[in-house]
């Protein structure tokens, strides 16, 4: 049983949530001219937290001249090292503000406050520091000398990492001289509407960065833009799809990060106890809503009774509950949504012959609330085995020689992350090498790192974000005028 822990909850005195939002154009708040707004709640009261404006095509407009004004007039003119100035001016707000936007993210995302303090925001603000650095070195990233920005990026994020998916896309965009308009996913746009304020604080020059709120629909509208030469996406695969197909056949450039099915791969040498901890990383960090987590754990047959006693014993001790508490270790589900597509892709996997199991666990009565999930005996064919499920659902798979590991871990259509555990390095060696994924972790698990680029194969899409691979994706080809 977990040990009994006094309340820790984090103050949200520390946040000014407003009635309402606008939209964020030419540097300023305004109002929607055509769309309809839209409430933001609280996934774990299901509370309204603020309403927020839609963004209609006439706003996605407005949104994108700004962007192409700044660019033409202020930002590409500027010198690089001016541009890196503006970038660690924003870091050190972000860091100065870390507080108030980890309470905000816990709120409208459902996280724990744990994890949004010490990983979402200080990897956000590292992002920032770190592309600033690149600003005025461009010559020296390996892009050809002198390399040019694009112009105005349309950037589109998801709801699992709301701050730092912004973070990864606007800080690399503007290092390379590029302008902005980014959307924020439906569910989580108040991170991304205080980012706002902190462009506004840190004086950047209007229309450089512009945030549209909206659903599916302003996203579309700013892909289907004419004057918009780069899209970056990252979501699901279905939406990536339809998003490579509408900018087939244009002169925009895109870059697509999309789903996973990770196999997280325990070797017999492994330390169990830290294997087990970087099981329980890999796919209950988040709740699960992560594109590279480890959704899939393979176990050599040898240990797979000892590491399945270790995990369970483990999943007993973890608290689930109000994101604001400092003690939760698993927060609310995104959404009603996402919540339903995790019980139905449960109940498949269940009705498919999969077992099963969860820790004894009291759900709150209101929010949106899955328990941590194994699934044991699932077969590889199993849609709980090929399918994101995005919730914190782990389904186990065995094998037995390190070619059997390497066949199962690639047998999925993404291949966006795995993870190797063994005292051997030779072992690890060999296994990267043969595992299609962009990245492989070794003994450890979903470590971030704003140097490391970060990017898919297969169905998880295309282009690398993070590290000086990242600036590539903003800037023009030596043969494009
Ligand atoms: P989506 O791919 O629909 O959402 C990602 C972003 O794209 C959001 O901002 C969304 O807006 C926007 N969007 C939706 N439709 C379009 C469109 N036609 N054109 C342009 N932009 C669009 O993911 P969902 O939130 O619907 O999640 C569904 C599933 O996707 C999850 O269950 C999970 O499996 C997977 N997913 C994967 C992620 C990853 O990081 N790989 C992240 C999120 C989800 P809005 O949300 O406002 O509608």
């Amino acid at each position: 049983m977990p040990f009994d822990y006094a309340p820790a909850p984090e103050s949200r005195s520390v946040v000014d949530i407003k009635a309402s939002y606008g939209l964020f154009i030419g540097g300023e708040f305004t109002d929607a001219t055509d769309g309809t707004p839209f409430k933001t709640i609280s996934p774990s009261s299901e509370e309204v937290l603020a309403e927020v404006s839609e963004a209609g095509p006439s706003d996605v407009d407005r949104a994108v001249k700004a962007a192409r004004q700044a660019f033409t007039g202020v930002w590409s003119r500027l010198g690089p090292a001016e541009r890196g100035k503006y970038l660690y001016r924003i870091a050190r707000i972000v860091q100065e503000r870390a507080r108030e936007l980890a309470v905000l993210e816990s709120l409208d995302n459902g996280k724990p406050i744990r994890e949004s303090r010490d990983v979402d925001v200080p990897t956000a603000a590292a992002h920032f520091f770190y592309y600033a650095g690149w600003a005025d070195k461009l010559d020296y990233a390996g892009l050809g000398s002198a390399p040019r920005p694009l112009g105005v990026a349309g950037q589109i994020i998801p709801w699992n990492f709301p701050l730092l998916m912004l973070a990864w896309k606007i800080a690399p965009a503007l290092a390379t001289g590029n302008t902005v308009v980014l959307k924020p996913a439906e569910t989580t746009p108040l991170t991304a509407l205080l980012f706002a304020e902190i462009c506004q604080q840190a004086d950047l020059p209007p229309g450089v960065v512009n945030i549209i709120t909206g659903a599916g629909d302003t996203g579309q509208a700013l892909v289907e833009h004419p004057d918009v030469d780069k899209i970056a996406f990252t979501g699901s695969t279905e939406v990536g799809k339809a998003i490579a197909r509408t900018i087939a056949g244009t002169r925009k450039k895109v870059t697509l990060e999309l789903g996973g099915k990770a196999a997280n791969i325990v070797f017999d040498d492994a330390p169990i106890d830290q294997a087990v901890e970087g099981i329980v990383n890999g796919i209950f960090f988040n709740q699960g809503h992560v594109c590279c987590a480890g959704s899939r754990l393979l176990v050599q047959e040898s240990v797979y009774d000892e590491v399945l006693d270790s995990l369970r014993r483990r999943l007993r001790t973890l608290r689930l509950g109000d994101p604001l508490d400092k003690n939760t270790d698993i927060g609310a589900i995104n959404s009603a949504a996402q919540l339903a597509r995790i019980r139905e892709l449960s109940d498949i996997g269940e009705a498919e012959g999969a077992q099963r199991w969860s820790p004894p666990c009291e759900l709150p009565e209101h929010g949106f609330w899955f328990p941590p999930t194994l699934f044991t005996g699932v077969s590889q064919s199993s849609r709980i085995a090929q399918e994101e499920i995005f919730g914190p659902v782990l389904s186990v798979l065995t094998f037995r020689t390190p070619d059997e590991a390497v066949a199962k871990a690639n047998n999925t259509p993404y291949g966006l992350s795995a993870g190797v555990w063994t005292e051997k390095g030779s072992l690890i060696l060999w296994m990267a090498s043969r595992l299609r994924a962009g990245v492989v972790w070794a003994n450890t698990f979903n470590r971030f790192d704003p140097t490391s680029p970060f990017g898919g194969y297969k169905e998880s899409g295309f282009g690398r974000e993070g590290g000086r691979q990242g600036l590539a994706g903003y800037v023009k080809d030596r043969r494009d005028v």
